[in-house]
């Protein structure tokens, strides 16, 4: 059976020690008066719903699923599941971060986040009932009317209902602008909807009265491609003249899919009868719309993988603990034992350090976007903003993309720790590796944030944003230059900034002549990318571990150990993935079509 334990002490490290999110929250004038040990509070009365009551849901309800009853077309999730999201109601955590205006308890997303990569180590499946709903939230607070904010804000804020987000369609996933669901204009201003969604997460269950789902659809007469889609608020229930949930609207989940993960949550075929929607912002705009939450989605999706990765992390380091195996290859460890423990093994350790490093490089790269999130929406000055959200587009696509390839690598080498016993359910590795592999999936493949972050945010703007952060790293780098306790974290992150402008430069002036060059370096480039950023985030970490190691506590002796493996071990890829990026498009495309 695993188990989970909050990592309460590394996430303050990262919230006050390297972050001091304190003294960034002061001058964002919501968030002013927030104080450390609140946070600290939250943090741990967060962590106790996580594994006290989502953390024993996780295994029974991915071995229960999802049931569809075709009759009445509902969903039952996994037993468990609504009495714990009616607790999570209770205890208001859905409203944590949202405006006090809707009812909302204000808090920042760095908070927010910090609590769900917790709640996604207890139970990713469960997770995205709420995650979804808050989703909506984000969508409906930026683009909603004000009534359509009275109407649905407030009660999506308290979790008394949840939300969706409906885009994909069987014929249509990436390329949204071949979607064809319709929405003709009716005299009283509402829309009929008609047509098929998939693969809709949290489409239909019985957790919540109303299910408020967000839906892609084309206006007649609309343009084709993306340039024609509008975005349509689409209840459940419709609402009545007191705003509470009444008639039931023809949008029915028509089947749920059976999957390789994520079990306990509902994959819904929704099927759209003539549905009554109203229109979200402008008319044929409606991607648009729905971008204002992609970078807190997208961000919400590197969370779920972080909380994979740490949990796995921490039930492969338990095992190790305990199993014994062979013999140190310098001698008897355990004397007392018929054998070692497999912790005494340098690969065991490689594989445990290797799903740490990307726990903790994770979780404080992640932390620091949130922050930027929180200093885009809140800081009074509009340039500093403007400067946080160039920062938060350039890094969310590698916060998406590299926590999430990093948690399928992560997962795989925890459930091997435990060799033949992470392969079997009852220890529940292969579980989170299979919950882990969805996340590299939805929310843009990883592909298409590897594009997203080459094409759009870097070439786009000839680099200008990747400068801006690269002036945060080099302004480090310069500090501490100096320091000979540091060069060995100071010289090969500046090293791969220097190689990362360079390969950068050489890929914009390849894809003058060619397109293919960017879609062919764009995957290798992402993740040397991100291990430009984690570099950048450990060797902060190793110059805060070094100056308070002397005080005697591990933590900190802990950190500098795993600063020093991540630099010896992991960053080294990146020399591979630049010669990769730089092989050019050939390689790839030279193969006819006819021959694959
Ligand atoms: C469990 C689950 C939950 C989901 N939840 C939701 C949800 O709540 N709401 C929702 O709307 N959707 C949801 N999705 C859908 C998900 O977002 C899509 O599956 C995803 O966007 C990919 O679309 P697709 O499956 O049609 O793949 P395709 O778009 O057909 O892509 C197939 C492959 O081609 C690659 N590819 C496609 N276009 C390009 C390109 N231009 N350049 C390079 N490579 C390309 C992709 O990267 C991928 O590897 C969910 C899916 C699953 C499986």
């Amino acid at each position: 059976m695993p188990g989970y334990t909050p990592p309460l002490r590394d996430m303050r490290f990262v919230l006050h020690e390297l972050l001091d999110v304190g003294k960034e929250l002061a001058h964002l004038p919501p968030h002013a008066g927030l104080d450390a040990d609140t946070i600290n509070q939250v943090l741990d009365e967060g962590g106790k719903f996580a594994s006290a009551v989502l953390f024993p849901l996780n295994q029974t309800g991915d071995r229960e699923g999802c049931r569809f009853d075709p009759a009445s077309r509902s969903v039952s999730a996994p037993a468990g599941f609504r009495d714990a999201y009616r607790q999570f109601v209770d205890a208001g955590w859905p409203s944590l971060a949202c405006d006090p205006a809707f009812g909302g308890q204000g808090l920042p997303v760095v908070l927010n986040n910090a609590l769900y990569e917790m709640l996604n180590s207890a139970n990713q499946a469960w997770t995205m009932y709420p995650g979804m709903s808050h989703g909506a939230y984000e969508c409906l607070r930026a683009h909603g009317t004000p009534e359509q904010q009275a109407l649905y804000l407030p009660k999506l804020v308290s979790g008394e209902w949840t939300g969706t987000m409906c885009l994909t369609e069987p014929h249509c996933g990436t390329d949204l602008g071949l979607l064809k669901t319709r929405a003709v204009p009716q005299p009283d201003g509402s829309y009929r909807l008609s047509g098929g969604k998939i693969f809709i997460s949290a489409g239909e269950h019985d957790l919540s009265a109303n299910i408020v789902h967000l839906v892609l659809a084309r206006l007649p007469q609309a343009p084709s491609g993306t340039r024609g889609i509008s975005l349509f608020v689409v209840p459940k229930f419709l609402p009545d003249a007191r705003g509470e949930a009444g008639a039931r609207n023809p949008i029915h989940c028509g089947a749920i899919e059976h999957k390789m993960g994520i079990h306990g949550n509902a994959t819904c075929q929704m099927n759209l009868d003539e549905a009554t929607g109203w229109l979200v912002g402008e008319p044929d705009r409606g991607l648009n719309a729905m971008f204002v939450m992609m970078n807190a989605a997208r961000l919400g999706v590197g969370m779920q993988s972080l909380g994979l990765t740490e949990v796995a992390c921490q039930n492969a380091a338990q095992y190790a603990r305990e199993r014994l195996q062979g013999r140190s290859l310098t001698g008897v460890k355990a004397a007392d034992q018929p054998a070692d423990p497999i912790l005494v093994h340098p690969d065991v350790r490689r594989m445990l350090l290797t799903a740490r490093a990307y726990a903790e490089g994770g979780r404080a790269f992640s932390s620091y976007v949130a922050l930027m999130l929180d200093r885009e929406q809140h800081h009074p000055d509009a340039a500093v903003r403007q400067a946080a959200a160039d920062e938060v587009a350039l890094l969310t696509p590698i916060a998406k993309a590299f926590l999430t390839d990093n948690a399928w690598i992560a997962c795989s080498e925890a459930l091997q720790v435990l060799g033949g016993h992470g392969y079997i359910a009852e220890w529940g590795m292969e579980q989170y590796l299979r919950d882990a592999r969805i996340n590299m999936i939805y929310e843009g493949t990883n592909t298409i944030q590897s594009l997203d972050l080459l094409a759009r945010k870097v070439l786009a703007d000839n680099g200008a944003k990747l400068r801006q952060f690269g002036g945060k790293i080099r302004a480090f780098t310069d500090a501490h230059g100096n320091d000979t306790r540091l060069g060995e974290f100071i010289a090969p992150l500046a090293d791969l900034g220097d190689k990362l402008g360079k390969l950068t430069m050489e890929i914009g002036m390849k894809a003058q002549q060619d397109r293919d060059e960017i879609g062919a370096a764009a995957v290798p480039y992402l993740r040397v990318a991100g291990h430009w950023v984690f570099a950048y985030f450990f060797a902060r970490m190793a110059q805060i571990a070094i100056e308070r190691e002397s005080g005697g506590d591990d933590f900190y002796r802990g950190k500098l150990a795993l600063a020093r493996f991540y630099f010896a071990r992991l960053l080294p890829e990146t020399a591979m993935l630049i010669r990769q990026a730089r092989s050019g498009a050939v390689s790839v495309m030279a193969m006819e079509a006819s021959l694959f």
